[in-house]
């Protein structure tokens, strides 16, 4: 993998890292204690894997696509990249991604752009671009993204790779850079279901540095895989979401999802339309809910404690702060902290915040009377196969709208996956078909998901 990355990643630059020395130790101590007759430490001793840059690591810089933390390090490692060590999981580096996990395409990372490895003129998809183009071009067989609003999701439908969001807060956020807590959840991705569902048994888990970790058994995903393997769908109900199918989504991504659908009836699934009214309003309630969060969250780069720092020896604190901030952080980043900074300030907070969060909780309670009538809900993972890069950078609107269908899975707190549903017959670009399953029946994702690869 290695020898691929120096071939390839010179015009895909998936990887803002390469950690080839540590990479090889890890795959070297997995090899010694084969040798020395030891049961390997789990079922991926020795598979290496792509990491975002979002998650600290000791032996490896930490950037989260910004500037504002170039060249720093972290003191401690996340609680993922822990278990990803425990596993004999080498870590052949840290990937590139949208500043701050905030975007859908790598634009916006300070690094550069990544390149879809499917066509190097189109996006890979955000905001984990990295980690996806990192498995689309052989690079690397696993991944680990995060999905705040869609970034392991939507690079993975893009890519033609698979990528989960597992329930919010069976993945550690610890150590995991923060874009908007009530949001973010680490996952794994792979090139197949299966894979992926390795991965989600070594990184998820209980964990109490993490305050909102839910202390629950790891649901069995890697038993789903295989059943779903069997390609048996029988006494499964799918629902397929009526709001998440329209008019304005590009017709070989229709074309393509009503094929997937057919193709869950001939596995024996039931297949039901569902009605989520109020998912027509997910995008204008994260837009607020997330600005809000990032704006409070990125007070911590202060240029006091992190990275960056502009100070030309005569300025206050105050002006170094502004300072460091106006040449450190880009222009999607300062957008958000404006947009949050306004929503929550006294006087706008009931009519904006207040108002995003009850139009969250109506969600959850659609998601809820949908997996009454359904066991998982099926929507595509994106309205649109991947554009090209620049097409959409200076209209933030558009761009936001790629995250119209895995939007209300992060508002609810449940778990949904991409996996790759064949190329889109206008363009011949890879599309994704969504599985979402409720909180806490992750399992359910793997099984459909393997049924239907
Ligand atoms: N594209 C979404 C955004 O820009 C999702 C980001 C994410 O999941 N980190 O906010």
């Amino acid at each position: 993998h290695l020898d691929r990355i120096a071939q390839v990643d010179g015009e895909v630059h998936a990887f803002l890292h390469v950690a080839g020395e540590q990479a090889l130790a890890a795959a070297r101590a997995v090899d010694d204690a084969r040798t020395a007759g030891e049961a390997p430490a789990s079922a991926l001793a020795g598979v290496p894997l792509a990491l975002k840059d979002v998650f600290t690591t000791t032996d490896m810089p930490t950037t989260c696509g910004s500037k504002i933390l170039e060249g720093w390090t972290s003191p401690y490692d996340a609680t993922l990249t822990t278990k990803l060590r425990q596993a004999g999981i080498p870590v052949l580096g840290k990937t590139n991604l949208d500043e701050f996990a905030m975007g859908s395409s790598t634009e916006n990372s300070a690094y550069g752009p990544t390149r879809n490895p499917w066509d190097t003129t189109r996006i890979p998809g955000g905001s984990g671009g990295g980690s996806a183009a990192a498995l689309a071009s052989f690079q690397a067989p696993l991944a680990i993204g995060t999905d705040t609003g869609g970034s392991i999701r939507q690079p993975a439908a893009v890519t033609s790779t698979v990528g989960v969001k597992p329930t919010y807060g069976t993945v550690s956020r610890f150590g995991l850079v923060a874009c908007a807590s009530s949001l973010d959840q680490g996952g794994p991705c792979g090139r197949t279901v299966l894979d992926t569902a390795l991965l989600h048994e070594v990184v998820a888990g209980y964990d109490p540095r993490d305050s909102t970790s839910v202390n629950e058994p790891v649901r069995p995903v890697v038993a789903a895989a295989r059943e779903g393997a069997r390609g048996d769908l029988r006494g499964v109900k799918v629902g397929v979401v009526r709001e998440l199918h329209s008019d304005s989504y590009q017709p070989g991504v229709l074309q393509s999802f009503d094929a997937a659908v057919a193709q869950l009836t001939d596995l024996g699934a039931e297949v039901i339309e569902v009605s989520c009214p109020h998912f027509t309003h997910a995008l204008a309630s994260y837009y607020l809910i997330l600005p809000s969060e990032v704006s409070s969250n990125l007070a911590r780069f202060d240029a006091m404690r992190y990275g960056m720092r502009v100070d030309d020896g005569s300025m206050s604190a105050e002006q170094v702060m502004s300072a460091t901030r106006a040449a450190g952080f880009g222009k999607e980043v300062k957008r958000r902290i404006m947009i949050g900074t306004y929503a929550l300030s006294s006087g706008y907070y009931d009519a904006y915040y207040g108002q995003a969060l009850k139009v969250r909780t109506l969600i959850a309670r659609d998601f809820a009377a949908a997996f009454e009538q359904a066991d998982v809900l099926v929507s595509p993972t994106s309205p649109f196969t991947p554009w090209k890069i620049g097409e959409k950078v200076n209209d933030p609107l558009a761009m936001y709208l790629s995250d119209l269908c895995t939007l209300p899975t992060n508002l609810a707190g449940n778990c949904a996956i991409s996996v790759p549903s064949g190329l889109s017959a206008d363009d011949g670009l890879p599309v994704g078909l969504q599985i979402m399953a409720p909180a806490l029946a992750d399992e359910r994702l793997y099984r459909v998901g393997a049924a239907y690869e």
